[in-house]
This record gives structure tokens, C-alpha cells and sequence, in this order.
């Protein structure tokens, strides 16, 4: 399949003529590309000034200042590793109404409105993010990973723990359920450890937690426990690998989790901005307030939310990764979360830029394949319109997007037009 400066022509059937004449020639697998760079951040902490990256099939294989001839010219952009979103619910979406339809749909248009959000999500910088689990992730991964889709490269939960107290099950049942995850394809395992933001008491015991997470790590699957309060430090002690949200967990929990490795992905503003914004389409859905006016508290939950993030940040050595917990009406705006960070939370945009970058890819356990620009590594590469590090707005101005050395979109001022296809 043939795309056009990020415009999917499987959608136009036949109506896709280029701008411009372009080659009919198919690129070979192997095909060598240049990327020219003024500022090019290595997804570290580093920057590589006046460069050229060199991308041979779906890999970075060099890094040449004098690399020629030039097919992308991003100079006068800023150029990184593509973001990756620890925490997503891809699937979810709003309905025919304009009703939230939440996740598990599984009709024809259901699917669709999937694909579209991976497009959205792409689209916006996200060249991989993690998802929850839901009927329809497990096909719509396996489409973007062979070729059939345009999208973000997604892992997935396929389903998750939710903690009802005893009624969960034995800890022999609870690492059944583990398993009966690995079989069906999950790439994590996503565990319930905790009720709401409101309600935030444990739903799962101590050794309940220390069953899933034990039973996960010996199959090499890595946890992400929803917890708040005290389920952060029973999460934690369990050995499980990742906290979501977690406001709520005191000082001394937050140094817990730095001793033990254990990431930190909180959320800073965009979710509850978007529950607002969309409180009419989530109203009278499941797990949401029924009227409009249900919705008006969350507006305090903002500066709760910040203040952890803030708190959180100052615990020297405690890895905190980028998950903005996506969901209908969020995705493709999943950058935001970024400017509540900076803007809100008085993180370095440094660091913002690290924790979808390489500490996210060390969080996913796949250091070795992304988060970086660097010789080896796939070739996820984005540009901006701006420096995120004196602009954090600039985050909104994605003018390039390369997943696995495939251009998805190309609005560059200087770039030159150039067909990509997609691998059979
Ligand atoms: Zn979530």
C-alpha cells in the first residue's frame, strides 16, 4: 500500500494522485535513506547537532554528518525518536450517538473506529504505545505489525486482572489467569489493584499481588498495577514492574518504588481535561457520573494529580515514564500530556522528552529496539516544528513521522515528497 505525504490512499481507491510526479519504483527493503538534521535529541538527553541519519530497510545504521545524497531535509525542525505512550486504551472510542461505546466493541464499524485511532495516535508522534487490553487489540496489533494497518506499534494486555477482593480467586488461580494471558498473546499483564481516583481503597490482598506479579515475571511478562494509596507499596513490594497513577502513595513509598526499580506513570492533566471537554458523550455511560453536572467535581482533581507528579519528580532516581491513559477523545492528542508536565508540573522538558523516549523503552523492556536515535535501533524517527525544550508547545507540531523506516507523514517545509510502502 502507497502513501502520500501521511495520506492513506487505501481509503481514496484509486483517487490518489500525487501532487507530483513521483517514482512508481517501489523502495527494496534494504533501500539506504539520509535524514538531514540541524538539532536531532538522541531520546538520552543528548542532542546531535548539524547531522544525518542513515536508515537502511527498517533500521538506523549510521549516524554521518556527511551522509549525501539528502532524501528528508528536516532542517530548521527538531528531530527525535518517536513516542511511545506506556499506558493507552486503543480501542476506545464514541459510538454512532457520540456516546462513549468504551473498548470491548466488536462490530464492523467498532473495528474501523480502532484503526482509526491508531492513525490519530501515529499521526501524532506515537510510533509504539502499550494498551490495557481489550476483545479487539489483539487484531489490530497483529494488523499494524504486519503491514495491513497504519498505526502505532501496539502492545497489549488482551485482558486484565480486576480486583475483587476474595472473589478474585486463590493466588493458584490468580496465576492461572496469568497464564491463560500469555497463551492468548498478551505482551503485559495489566492488573487492577485498586478501585478510582475516589474510591481508592485495595481490591486486591498482599499475597493476591505477589501470586499475579511472580507468576507474570517468571513467564518474562512484565505488570502494570492500577493502584493508588497503599496498593502502590503492596504493587511494589510484590515485585511488579510498573505503578499507573498512583496518586496518593506518600514520600516514603515513591523511595520504596526507586529502590526496587519500580516505574512511575502518573497522569498530570489531559485525562481529566478531556472528561470535562467530553463530559457530555461520557455521561450515563458505564463507569461515569449519569447528567453533565456529575462531572463538575473532577475539576479539583487536576492540581491533586499535580501535586503528586511535582512530588513524584523530586525523588532523585525514581523513573517516572509517560502514560497518558488514552481514551476516547484523547487519542492523537496524547502530547498534551506532555505540556501538563512542563507547564504544570515543573518537569525539565528533558526529562518529559526521556520518559516516552528511551526510559519508556527501558520501561517496556525493549531498550534494544527503540527510544533512541542510535545505529541498531528501528527507525522511529519524528520532527518538529519548534524545540520542545524551549517551546513545550511545539509537542502539538508533528511535521514528520517514520515508523520502522516507513514515512507516515511528511508536512516538513524542505522535505521532498517521497512514496513509502509498506512491507507484504
Ligand atoms: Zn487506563
Amino acid at each position: 500500500m502507497r502513501f502520500l505525504i501521511g495520506l492513506p490512499c487505501l481509503f481514496l481507491f484509486g483517487l490518489c494522485a500525487p501532487a507530483q510526479p513521483v517514482s512508481r519504483d517501489a523502495p527494496s527493503p534494504g533501500k539506504r535513506v539520509v535524514i538531514a538534521a540541524d538539532t536531532a535529541l538522541d531520546g538520552k538527553g543528548g542532542a546531535l547537532r548539524k547531522t544525518r541519519i542513515i536508515i537502511e530497510g527498517s533500521k538506523i545504521v549510521a549516524i554521518d554528518p556527511k551522509a549525501k545524497p539528502i532524501d528528508y531535509d528536516l532542517r530548521g525542525l527538531t528531530v527525535l525518536p518517536g513516542w511511545i505512550d506506556a499506558h493507552v486504551h486503543i480501542t476506545s472510542s464514541f459510538g454512532k450517538d457520540g456516546k462513549s461505546v468504551g473498548g470491548d466493541g466488536t462490530t464492523h464499524e467498532d473495528a474501523f473506529r480502532h484503526a482509526s485511532n491508531a492513525w490519530a495516535t501515529l499521526m501524532a508522534g506515537f510510533t509504539t504505545v502499550q494498551s490495557m487490553g481489550s476483545p479487539g487489540e489483539l487484531a489490530l496489533r497483529n494488523a499494524i505489525a504486519n503491514g495491513s494497518l497504519p498505526g502505532p506499534r501496539i502492545l497489549t494486555a488482551v485482558g486484565a486482572l480486576s480486583g475483587r477482593g476474595e472473589q478474585t480467586g486463590t493466588a493458584e488461580e490468580i496465576r492461572a489467569f496469568v497464564r491463560k494471558q500469555k497463551e492468548a498473546g498478551a505482551d503485559l499483564i495489566k492488573i487492577y489493584a485498586a478501585g478510582g481516583f475516589n474510591a481508592s481503597e485495595m481490591t486486591l490482598s498482599q499475597e493476591q499481588l505477589n501470586a499475579a506479579c511472580d507468576e507474570a515475571k517468571k513467564l518474562g511478562l512484565r505488570t502494570l498495577v492500577h493502584a493508588f494509596r497503599e496498593a502502590v507499596r503492596a504493587a511494589t513490594l510484590a515485585g511488579c514492574t510498573q505503578i499507573e497513577h498512583g496518586v496518593g502513595a506518600t514520600d516514603e513509598d515513591l523511595k520504596i518504588m526507586d529502590e526496587k526499580g519500580t516505574y512511575l506513570d502518573p497522569q498530570a492533566g489531559l485525562l481529566w481535561e478531556n472528561y470535562l471537554l467530553n463530559a457530555k458523550k461520557f455521561a450515563g455511560t458505564p463507569f461515569f457520573p449519569k447528567t453533565i453536572e456529575g462531572f463538575a467535581p473532577m475539576k479539583d482533581l487536576p492540581p491533586v494529580s499535580q501535586e503528586f507528579l511535582r512530588r513524584a519528580a523530586k525523588i532523585p532516581g525514581l523513573k517516572i515514564v509517560f502514560g497518558t491513559d488514552a481514551l476516547s477523545g484523547m487519542h492523537g492528542r496524547n502530547a498534551e500530556e506532555f505540556i501538563h508536565h512542563v507547564r504544570d508540573c515543573g518537569v525539565d522538558p528533558m526529562a518529559a522528552m526521556i520518559s516516552a523516549n528511551s526510559l519508556a523503552a527501558e520501561a517496556l523492556g525493549m531498550t534494544g529496539q527503540i527510544g533512541s536515535i542510535a545505529p541498531g535501533l528501528d527507525a522511529d524517527i519524528i520532527a518538529l516544528d519548534g524545540d520542545p525544550r524551549k517551546d513545550i508547545t511545539a509537542v502539538r507540531r508533528v511535521a514528520f513521522v517514520m515508523k520502522g523506516g516507513i514515512v507516515y507523514k511528511n508536512a516538513a517545509r524542505n522535505a521532498i515528497p517521497v512514496f513509502a510502502d509498506i512491507p507484504p
